[in-house]
């Protein structure tokens, strides 16, 4: 499963983190994630309290937020949201995009103790 190893990522950088700020308990973890990242929120989190429970960062709360695509079209540098994949310019209908957002996944703020 794709997010299995999202959520080994995310947990190996935020005990990283956690060191760093000699924090015992991790309260919260606000998260940007991309719309085309292909990550399933409800499965992230799912994945996320599996392997965090017995550690330090068991009952841990994340916090998800997708962020929607945003795009650059190289014609006439217009910049706007992509919608249903739809990858173009909608004011000059050029599909020469350059995508500027929505496509990681992104730590925004941990709460700890
Ligand atoms: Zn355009």
């Amino acid at each position: 499963m794709h997010e299995m190893s999202i959520a080994q990522s995310l947990i190996d950088i935020l005990k990283e983190e956690m060191a760093k700020h000699g924090a015992g308990t991790l309260r919260s973890v606000r998260l940007h994630i991309g719309q085309l990242s292909a990550i399933v929120p409800d499965s992230l989190s799912f994945c996320f309290e599996v392997m965090t429970s017995d550690t330090e960062m068991e009952g841990a709360k994340l916090i998800i937020e997708t962020i929607p695509l945003k795009g650059t079209c190289r014609e006439c540098r217009l910049t706007f949201e992509i919608k249903d994949y739809t990858f173009e310019c909608p004011e000059c209908n050029s599909t020469e995009i350059d995508t500027i957002a929505g496509q990681n996944l992104s730590i925004v703020e941990m709460e700890v103790e």
